[in-house]
């Protein structure tokens, strides 16, 4: 990539001084400059033009700067950018409230505003834990959740992440003891085998008098591994969590707002949990916003207790800027075709991608929604995808034995197929 002075000096300094998500510092890899965005492309520093298959992460679901979002931002920026949250409310505040009351599923009724998944994680933890404590058994302070699971990078939250890629053992002395079941086993349309479930059962029976809830990213498990598992499994995990007198708190950060093809990815399993999490798409992938729901049953014990109130409060709590966004995101995708969307991109995914399973060094393919992963055989060969799918003009960031896709829903029909023709040249080039 040739790049001006200008460019280079940026690079450089960045190289040297700041981190990036699980980076070295100083960056033996010189990060990609970023110029702008439109729609699904991004304008590299060096003036290409590349079709993202990223989405940032989950998050960008309508694409960049959608005009609808962009006039809702700058309305609210003119209006009130932020205030604070303690004793004061806001309009931004309450219609988003309302929006997730009514489309999550039944049974949500509060709302606690986060500013990242993490901290919204964070949140339904300490929700758990104290809805014990107010009902006199504090000895039900445990989690219990299975692997490959990933909930955040704060330290409850990577204390339920995958003990191998959450680097448990860094932490060993730190962490709090969770409790691990097995990974459910078979994908989403594979009939269904009991043993995995078996396997959460057992934990559940010898230890439901410590656990104070379970929490499982549902359908699809997301960073620790990339994994669809078959809706059944919700259902009797929900069963299991009534049958044992634990909540269950579903971490739909990365499923939320339509990616697995229904809105909330609990719906597949028509399973409402007692708490639920939802972040990264919340915005349209524009600012940072996320919400942790509970059950009336949940908030009205945890508020009869001692001291009875939620001891949380962060201090851009329901930043009325991120809200507003939020708003004008979830009116757009409602008002949109987005199942119909999503259905052409799984099937657009499903047809391009699942050849490569074929291929040497490649494990499998899996497409749900408008997700697609191929794992490869060895970790070290993603980077030498992410490049090659760079010079096809495409951007993927594979971690690991994972090469994947999640797209905007509304990308145009020729950029997914070039985003799929280059993921397919970078498979072949290994
Ligand atoms: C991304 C993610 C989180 C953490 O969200 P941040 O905004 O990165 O803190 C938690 N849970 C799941 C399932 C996620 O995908």
């Amino acid at each position: 990539m040739q790049l001006d002075p200008h460019w280079q000096a940026l690079i450089d300094f960045d190289q040297q001084h700041i981190w990036h998500p699980y980076t070295a510092s100083p960056n033996p890899i010189p990060p990609i400059g970023v110029k702008c965005t439109q729609g699904s492309l991004i304008t590299l520093a060096d003036g290409s033009e590349v079709v993202d298959g990223m989405s940032s992460w989950w998050a960008a679901i309508h694409g960049y700067n959608h005009p609808q979002i962009m006039q809702a931002m700058k309305d609210q920026i003119d209006q009130m950018p932020h205030i604070m949250f303690g004793g004061l409310t806001h309009e931004p505040a309450v219609e988003l409230a309302k929006r997730l009351v009514e489309l999550t599923p039944k049974g949500l009724e509060k709302v606690f505003f986060a500013d990242s998944g993490s901290v919204a994680m964070e949140v339904a933890i300490k929700i758990a834990l104290q809805y014990w404590i107010s009902r006199g058994q504090k000895r039900k302070n445990r989690l219990l959740t299975v692997r490959n699971g990933y909930h955040g990078d704060t330290f409850a939250t990577m204390a339920v992440c995958d003990p191998v890629n959450g680097m448990h053992h860094l932490f060993n002395d730190v962490l709090h003891k969770n409790l691990f079941a097995p990974a459910p086993e078979s994908g989403f349309d594979t009939e269904s085998d009991n043993r995995d479930i078996q396997a959460l059962e057992n934990l559940l029976q010898t230890h439901h008098f410590e656990i104070a809830a379970v929490t499982i990213e549902p359908i699809v498990q997301g960073a620790g591994g990339m994994r669809f598992y078959r809706p059944d499994y919700l259902k009797q995990l929900k069963a299991l969590c009534e049958k044992y007198d634990v909540l269950m708190i579903a971490d739909e950060i990365a499923t939320g707002f339509g990616r697995t093809g229904k809105l909330f990815a609990c719906e597949w399993a028509k399973v409402s949990p007692d708490i639920m999490c939802v972040g990264k798409a919340l915005t349209g992938g524009n600012l940072t916003l996320a919400a942790t729901l509970c059950t009336e049953n949940v908030s009205r014990t945890i508020c009869e207790g001692e001291p009875g109130i939620l001891a949380h409060g962060p201090t851009f709590m329901a930043n009325p800027l991120a809200c507003a966004t939020a708003i004008a995101s979830i009116d757009l995708l409602l008002a949109s075709p987005w199942q119909q969307r999503i259905a052409d991109i799984e099937h657009h995914l499903k047809t391009e991608l699942s050849p490569l399973a074929e291929l040497d060094g490649v494990t499998e393919v899996r497409v749900l929604g408008a997700i697609g992963v191929v794992e490869l055989e060895r970790s070290d060969l993603g980077p030498k995808v992410q490049a090659t799918a760079l010079e096809n003009g495409v951007w993927i960031r594979p971690f690991g034995k994972l090469a994947y896709t999640m797209p905007a829903f509304n990308i145009p029909s020729e950029q997914l197929q070039t985003l799929t023709d280059g993921i397919k040249a970078a498979i072949h080039s290994l």
